[in-house]
């Protein structure tokens, strides 16, 4: 490749400062170092933790930063040390790693890896990778998708059939892994139950999804905007819930519902208030509410009477995934369609229109819009 060991100028969706429009700009892209990929970005789509960073996390030192960590795309070239890939394979970015050597990685109980880049991303100047106009520029969560290129280590980056239309496998770089997984994976949802899922953004859709194809009998969706029901039945749900319509706390309404409470609960929407609702709306003995919803402004409260009782709360990141392992798998579950990918998509845009993008998301218009930069 005529650009391998040299820098890349090329397009990407820059965000100065907190809370303010992203700018496109034309950026510098570092050639990989040892162990590092550079992939070219095919396609990237915009999910809350996104959103969430720009208008909700608004330390300033924290910026600029490219946010973005939904992708897929095409490897332009390897740093020294890389086996595992060569150029012009397909491949997904990793927000969490799979190094396969750390404690956690060699334990079959979790998904963390020690080695993942961290949330809020570390200013050392041996890191950057991206630069504009003479200034060092962040990548959210190790990945900074909303870029024509990204270079990220080969432990956060997996590689997948390349049968695979990239345009909608990028969607499994976070949400849908995550909803899906947090069903199968965490909650181990069981043939026969009852589950409800609270907000039903891209990945309380897929939390639906994974409740279908592990054989609930009744889904129970959960949202404030009823506009999100008629998508919901897409992937499964057969009951659905808008608390505004209900001048009870919710959790008794599904109670009653259901006679008891639901086997499963996932909570989707990042909302302390209604993570109580969704353990509550257990059934005792054996009910499991999972937190897939992130915030971390708040502290959740429960009864202990509710965990004495028997229900069981678990979190879960990324769905349970290993995810250089499960994400190809769940390529490969979408090309014998086992699961769903084209129907989380609602807006098909450029990264010129990225603020478009995120004010369709703001006003709960769009479940996923995946924009890309080039034909495949
Ligand atoms: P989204 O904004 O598209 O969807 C959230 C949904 O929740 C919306 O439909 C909204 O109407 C609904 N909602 C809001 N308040 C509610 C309430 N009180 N009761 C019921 N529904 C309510 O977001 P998304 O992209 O689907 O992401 C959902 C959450 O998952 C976010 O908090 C995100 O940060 C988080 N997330 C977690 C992980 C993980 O690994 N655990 C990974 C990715 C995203
Ligand atoms: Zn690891």
């Amino acid at each position: 490749m005529a650009t391998a060991g040299k820098v890349i100028k090329c397009k990407a969706a820059v965000a100065w400062e907190p809370n303010k429009p992203l700018v496109i700009e034309e950026i510098e892209v570092a050639p990989p170092k040892a162990n590092e990929v550079r992939i070219k970005i095919v396609a990237t789509a915009l999910c809350h933790s996104d959103f969430h960073y720009l208008v909700e996390f608004t330390p300033k030192e924290n910026f600029p930063i490219v946010l973005g960590h939904e992708a897929a795309g095409i490897v332009e070239s390897v740093g020294p040390g890389v086996t595992e890939f060569q150029t012009g394979d397909k491949v997904i970015p990793l927000y969490l790693s799979q190094c396969r050597e750390c404690r956690f990685c060699k334990s079959p109980k979790s998904n963390h890896c020690e080695n993942s880049a961290p949330p809020v991303p570390i200013k050392a100047e041996p890191d950057y990778r991206y630069t504009c106009k003479g200034k060092n520029v962040l990548q959210f969560l190790g990945t900074g998708t909303f870029s024509e290129y990204t270079v990220m280590n080969q432990i956060a980056v997996t590689k997948i059939d390349p049968a695979a239309p990239l345009d909608k496998v990028c969607l499994l770089s976070c949400g849908i892994c995550t909803g899906y997984g947090a069903a199968v994976n965490t909650a181990k949802v069981e043939p026969g139950s009852t589950c409800a899922v609270f907000g039903l953004g891209a990945v309380g859709l897929a939390a639906v999804m994974g409740c279908y194809v592990a054989g609930a009998k009744r889904i129970i969706a959960v949202d404030i905007n009823p506009e999100k029901f008629e998508k919901a039945k897409v992937f499964g749900a057969t009951d659905f819930i808008n608390p505004k319509d209900h001048n009870k706390p919710i959790h008794e309404v599904l109670i009653e519902m259901t006679n008891g409470g639901v086997d499963y609960s996932l909570e989707c929407a990042g909302n302390v208030g209604v993570m109580r609702s969704a353990l509550e709306s257990c059934v005792k003995g054996w009910g499991v509410s999972v937190l897939v919803g992130v915030t971390n402004m708040q502290d959740i409260a429960a009864r202990p009477i509710q965990l004495i009782a028997g229900r069981t709360w678990k979190g879960s990141l990324f769905g349970g995934f290993k995810s250089k392992d499960g994400v190809p798998q769940m390529v490969k579950a979408y090309m014998d369609k086992k699961v769903k990918l084209d129907e989380f998509i609602t807006h098909n845009m450029t990264l010129d229109q990225i603020n478009d993008a995120i004010e369709l998301m703001k006003h709960g218009k769009c479940i996923r819009c995946v924009m890309s930069f080039s034909p495949q």
